[in-house]
């Protein structure tokens, strides 16, 4: 069964064509700048030279189009025929209160992801366009959507709930949702196979710290509490969030700076986190190449993004009453060494205790705790992909 996987953004659509008899990669790429100046696809076909295609991509229709012409191409392409392309799955970023699960496309889940870009206002347009389109090149070809939120949808009330007059929660749903809710899930579902462990049996921290970054409490197999909220802006500092502040900053920012919703919102989003401390970037990289070079306030940055982490992973084992496994994931949870040591410092009250030889690890799912700690600690590269087209495979085979 090959399974094709989408993830629209605005102005991008990222692809993978997956074997699912072999969970093998048989080609990826993305489509960029869509409806832009300078839009292109680069495709990378398994065991065949990278392909990149400049052309006027005016909108999702056409950069489908485009994909699946380069997966079927005499030169480029890893099938032969569009008629290969047994299912597709969709990453969709808000499932409301509506998904706690994937689900197969049909005009109704259609409607319900439309309803929802009143929450998602971002995403939820461009996962929608990407549906469309690919409903109208695959037409007899099922649809699977898979939300961001729905691994967190069993966070029990006393978790989501905010404390503000009941009547928001009911008539506009305002509650915390959670988001990366699929990466969560797949590394936390891999560390209790590395451990040769029951899944719903242990109490796993997971931090996804990449651009975007949250950390989740999963026990007996569940999310319980997780970082972000209503919107992906709650939580850890990030690139370029704010995460958590007191809400009575906002009006008094709109009053001091003269600033719209709108345009709070903006700083709130684009301006804030380590680059609104730093002033430097919002990567990592830059941070800690500025830091190294006595730049205080990309350290400073550096240090907020530390505290903050160490501040979620203690909350959340007193919201799972202990800890089994600590794990890393995300670009810089994969990639940075510095990053993780600093978050597991003087955290051995806890049980957490990393080994710094086992802890240069970049990449690659493993294992880098102290013998002597409690509590394992993982890197584990994060597979948002597969997990997508293993959900599209079971419930297109399921119906
Ligand atoms: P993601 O959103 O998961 O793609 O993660 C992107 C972020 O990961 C970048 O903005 C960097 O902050 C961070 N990152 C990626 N590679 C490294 C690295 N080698 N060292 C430090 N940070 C990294």
């Amino acid at each position: 069964m090959k399974v094709l996987v989408i993830n629209c953004g605005s102005s991008s659509l990222k692809y993978q064509l997956f074997d699912m008899t072999t969970e093998e990669v048989l080609a990826k790429g993305i489509v960029e700048r869509i409806g832009l100046k300078g839009s292109q696809l680069t495709h990378k076909p398994r065991g065949k030279e990278n392909y990149v295609q400049e052309a006027e991509i005016s909108d999702h229709n056409k950069a489908i189009e485009l994909v699946i012409k380069a997966l079927t191409d005499e030169q480029h392409g890893v099938v032969n025929d569009i008629g290969e392309i047994d299912a597709v799955g969709h990453r969709v970023a808000h499932g409301g209160a509506v998904f706690s699960e994937s689900a197969l496309v049909d005009d109704k889940v259609k409607k319900e992801i439309e309803k929802l870009i009143e929450l998602a206002p971002l995403h939820n347009p461009p996962n929608l366009l990407g549906i469309q389109a690919a409903e109208k090149l695959l037409p007899n070809v099922p649809q699977v959507a898979v939300f961001d939120t729905a691994f967190h949808q069993t966070i029990p009330a006393k978790a989501y709930m905010y404390s503000l007059p009941y009547e928001y929660y009911e008539k506009y749903g305002i509650r915390r949702y959670g988001f990366h809710g699929t990466s969560h899930k797949y590394v936390a579902q891999k560390a209790a196979e590395m451990m040769g462990r029951d899944f719903n049996e242990l109490k796993i921290i997971t931090c996804h710290l990449g651009n975007g970054a949250s950390v989740t409490a999963i026990g007996n197999g569940k999310s319980q509490e997780t970082s972000m909220g209503f919107t992906p802006l709650e939580g850890l500092t990030m690139g370029t969030r704010s995460g958590d502040l007191d809400p009575a900053i906002v009006s008094f920012l709109m009053e001091k700076e003269g600033l719209s919703a709108e345009e709070v919102n903006q700083v709130l989003n684009k301006k804030s986190g380590v680059l609104g401390i730093s002033g430097v970037s919002s990567d990592f990289r830059d941070l800690e190449e500025a830091a190294k070079q006595g730049n205080e306030r990309a350290q400073l940055a550096i240090d907020v993004f530390v505290h903050n982490v160490k501040k979620y992973i203690g909350a959340y084992v007193a919201v799972l009453n202990g800890l089994d496994a600590l794990i890393f994931t995300a670009g810089l949870g994969e990639n940075s060494a510095e990053i993780r040591s600093a978050i597991c410092k003087d955290m051995d009250y806890l049980g957490i205790k990393i080994d710094e030889q086992k802890n240069q690890v970049r990449g690659e799912a493993k294992d880098i705790s102290a013998t002597d700690a409690s509590v394992k600690t993982f890197v584990i590269p994060t597979n948002e992909e597969l997990m997508i087209a293993r959900d599209t495979k079971r419930l297109v085979l399921d119906t």
